[in-house]
């Protein structure tokens, strides 16, 4: 109770422009439901295009004076922003409990995670260096520089409300860019904290403006940041139909993209594998965060070998760790869904697989908690043609498919059209080898199953995305290369 208390001393109502708390123009407003309780938490403003067109410009003239600061000026900001991250990380990872419904615990992890995005940033910003290229003629010298982009429109996810934000932000403000951001309508609160603790870190006004808004103003404010020839650059987390909207949407003032888009992770535990660490690695590929990842494992390949063993081992862990309930119970591992729109689909995908063979070895269906609670559950027989194997589940499902050589899981494994996450479990060194190189993905987890650092680099090949998140190439996403002659020497 005492945390939830003082994470409501960061909730707010207003959205953030040029470092004032406003309201939308038109005075509407809308509600942020806990879906765990269904409770209301508060309400924001729900802005349209108009309130996007004002960010926008707030946003460019800031951009003006941004540019200029030093590499150095905004390092220290974004450690700064980190340092106070970390000292309200309780509030921050309740706040995100109560409007998202992830464990606590997972939820300090997130905060924990993506602070680090800050801290990562605030290290990169220093190290953009350019090139000196040896000349081809006497007379001149040549050099390549990196500066800022420009304005940057954000397009943030419910999954991660604190994480995939500052992915985007941390980088953008390193590199010198100023920021729109339109956070996810289900979870607005975890996006208004930061920015209160922006502002207490010094972060200038208009560097970093959040506007919030529904669902429905969510397709006119995405056109706008697409189409609005004052931002240079759009970053997108969210589902690969949305994706392909925003990036057909770019093309008029052919915007820089980077998009993150769905996966449909394989999970390939060949008959070498030690099981029980295929079994725990699986765990938390699968079940983190209810199943609700882009990099989820979403179709679990295991060889007929050890087929059975593996399924038995798998069940008796699913019924004996897992324990569905309120995030901000201690003894939760798993939360509620989003919404009942993601209940909803789950439930369709079971229901599909078990009308055409699959078995529910456990779970299969709703959970008594609530309406947006869904049961641990585990599938076996499935076969790469049902539904369950083509769409992203987004939900608390292991669904189990056998198969008999590498060939064929290699074949399964890149039938699909997206290519963010694949992992694969074996023992034999050079299958290692061959397996990470064949697989069409942008990540590959061998042996493991926890992946994501912010030292590392995130994104998908295929219709998974464009460009490339965190790591040493995070920051390109913001930074335009210039080539520059100088003649007459
Ligand atoms: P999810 O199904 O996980 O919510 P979406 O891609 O639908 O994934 O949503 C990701 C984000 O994109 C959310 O913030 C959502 O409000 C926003 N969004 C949805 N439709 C559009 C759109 N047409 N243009 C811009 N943003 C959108």
């Amino acid at each position: 109770l005492e945390s939830v208390r003082t994470a409501v001393s960061l909730q707010h109502d207003k959205a953030y422009i040029d470092g004032k708390w406003v309201s939308a123009k038109s005075g509407n407003t809308f509600k942020v439901l806990n879906p765990s309780t269904g409770q209301v938490l508060g309400s924001v403003p729900d802005m349209d295009r108009s309130d996007v067109q004002q960010a926008i410009d707030v946003a460019y003239r800031t951009f003006q004076t941004w540019k200029n600061t030093t590499a150095k000026e905004r390092s220290i900001v974004l450690k700064k922003w980190f340092d106070l991250c970390l000292q309200h990380k309780k509030e921050l990872a309740t706040l995100l409990t109560l409007e998202m419904g992830k464990p606590v615990s997972e939820a300090e992890g997130e905060i924990v995670y993506g602070s680090g995005f800050l801290e990562w940033f605030a290290e990169e910003a220093k190290r953009t260096y350019g090139d000196v290229i040896p000349q081809p003629t006497s007379n001149k010298r040549m050099l390549v520089l990196k500066q800022p982009v420009g304005v940057a429109g954000l397009i943030t996810p419910w999954n991660f409300p604190n994480a995939m934000i500052t992915r985007k932000v941390g980088a953008a403000v390193a590199a010198g860019c100023t920021v729109v951001l339109r956070p996810a309508e289900d979870t607005p609160l975890s996006a208004l904290a930061l920015c209160e603790l922006a502002e207490k870190a010094g972060l200038p006004p208009g560097v970093f403006n959040v506007v919030t808004s529904n669902r429905d103003n969510a397709g006119p404010i995405g056109k706008e940041l697409c189409e609005n020839s004052l931002v240079s650059k759009i970053s997108f987390t969210g589902s690969t139909a949305v994706g392909k909207i925003l990036l057909s949407q770019c093309a008029s003032t052919v915007k820089r993209v980077s998009l993150e888009l769905g996966g449909n992770a394989p999970f390939i535990v060949f008959d070498s594998a030690d099981v029980d660490l295929a079994v725990s690695g699986l765990m938390s590929c699968k079940f983190r965060c209810s199943g609700q990842t882009c990099i989820c494992a979403n179709r679990v390949l295991v060889q007929a070998g050890i087929y059975d063993r593996f399924v038995e081992a798998l069940a008796k862990v699913i019924k004996s760790q897992l324990k569905v309930g309120d995030g901000l119970s201690a003894a939760t591992t798993q939360g509620p869904l989003i919404n009942e729109r993601a209940v909803e689909k789950v439930d369709g995908l079971v229901k599909d697989a078990v009308s055409k063979g699959a078995s529910v070895v456990c779970g299969g269906s709703r959970d008594s908690l609530g309406a947006n609670f869904y049961q641990p559950t585990l599938l076996s027989g499935v076969t790469s043609s049902m539904r369950i194997a083509q769409e992203e589940i987004f939900g608390p499902v292991a669904s189990v498919i056998k198969f008999q050589t590498e060939e064929e899981a290699l074949a399964v494994a890149n039938s699909v059209t997206s290519g963010l996450a694949g992992y694969f479990y074996t023992s034999d060194i050079a299958q290692a080898w061959r397996v990470s190189e064949k697989l069409e993905y942008g990540l590959v987890g061998v042996n493991e199953g926890a992946i994501s650092t912010v030292e590392s680099t995130f994104g998908g090949w295929k219709e998974s995305g464009i460009g490339r998140e965190g790591g040493k190439y995070g920051i390109n996403e913001y930074l335009e290369m210039k080539y520059v002659c100088y003649g007459g020497i």
